[in-house]
């Protein structure tokens, strides 16, 4: 397929399904995808059993400067028109926390979801095809330059997803096509990511790696209640990972581990019937001893007493 109607770049979740949605309107597809497979990312999101939508879907939930794309996205397609594609590939799922929608076995059903839809709508697609190349015009459309060989097409999607996990495929090629055709590009910032840590954080939570707490953390204004999960390098777990789209390099986050207590009320409640009591033994009656012991070292054990 040398001169397809639509190219589409990357064959990933946004590429795949962009493709055979052009397919089924009878236009023919080619996708080409640098990788020696499409659809890497699929297979480990949701760790392993991918959360592919979520009951309680608004345009709220979506971060976009441009709301109004947002309703018009979602008006065009929902949650349940996607769940009913997932039923009728007989695809066995289940509701966790929040609405959030899982498979039962595995990621590897939504790709074979994807690439079934692609199949009968006639989409080709071809891996390990490098981009080298390109360039529009208004006799010939858009004209691709690759590994694979030169290739036509009306119509030019570029699919090439974010910049995280290189090695999944991961490239800058649609942010440079993006300024090769004059787009306005705005900063780029990451989201639903874990925090890493240098310095004493990093080593509490080492010792603490795959301890869960009920926390409410915030920044500028937006907080999450949720679990916090400490990992090898920091912090990570749902409200770490909603909480990242919102924060900014030098911002402070607010991690509080009492999200049910007012811990003021609570510490000067202890002071005043259990003065004696050494503050980690009070806090043990809230929190794991273990992630007590590390905050006392790290925050109360060695620093000067106050006059
Ligand atoms: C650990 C993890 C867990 C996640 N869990 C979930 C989850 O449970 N639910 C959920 O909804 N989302 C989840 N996500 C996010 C989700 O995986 C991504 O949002 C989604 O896969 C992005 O799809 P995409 O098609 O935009 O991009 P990608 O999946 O990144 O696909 C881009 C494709 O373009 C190809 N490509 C890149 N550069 C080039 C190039 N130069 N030439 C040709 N081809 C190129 C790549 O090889 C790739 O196949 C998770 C992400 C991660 C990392």
């Amino acid at each position: 397929m040398k001169k397809p109607d639509v190219i589409v770049i990357g064959g990933g979740a946004a590429g795949l399904f962009c493709a055979f949605t052009a397919g089924q309107r009878g236009l023919s597809v080619l996708v080409l995808d640098s990788s020696n497979k499409v659809g890497k990312k699929i297979l480990m999101s949701g760790g392993g059993r991918c959360n592919f939508t979520n009951l309680d879907i608004t345009p709220e939930n979506y971060l976009c400067n441009n709301p109004h794309f947002c309703i018009s996205a979602l008006n065009r397609y929902n949650q349940w028109q996607f769940i009913d594609m997932v039923e009728r590939h007989g695809i066995a799922y289940h509701e966790r926390k929040h609405g959030e929608l899982f498979c039962d076995e595995s990621a590897k059903d939504i790709l074979a979801m994807l690439l079934d839809e692609c199949q009968q709508a006639g989409v080709v697609i071809k891996t390990k095809c490098e981009i080298k190349t390109v360039a529009a015009s208004e006799q010939e459309g858009y004209s691709l330059q690759t590994s694979s060989g030169n290739y036509q097409c009306k119509s030019l999607v570029v699919a090439t997803g974010g910049l995280s996990i290189p090695t999944m495929g991961a490239s800058g090629l649609g942010y440079e096509l993006a300024e090769q055709f004059g787009l306005n590009l705005l900063p780029r910032s990451a989201g639903l990511v874990p925090f890493t840590f240098s310095d004493g954080i990093k080593q509490i939570s080492e010792k603490l790696s795959g301890l869960a707490v009920d926390v409410e953390m915030s920044v500028n204004g937006i907080s999450f209640r949720e679990n916090l999960l400490f990992t090898h390098r920091g912090i990570s777990g749902p409200a770490t990972l909603q909480l990242s789209s919102y924060w900014k390099p030098g911002q402070t986050i607010s991690v509080n581990l009492l999200p049910d207590l007012n811990s003021q009320e609570l510490l000067l409640g202890y002071k005043k019937t259990s003065a004696k009591s050494l503050l980690r033994n009070l806090l043990a009656q809230h929190l794991s001893k273990g992630l007590v012991l590390e905050l006392q070292s790290l925050y109360w054990l060695n620093m000067p007493r106050q006059q």
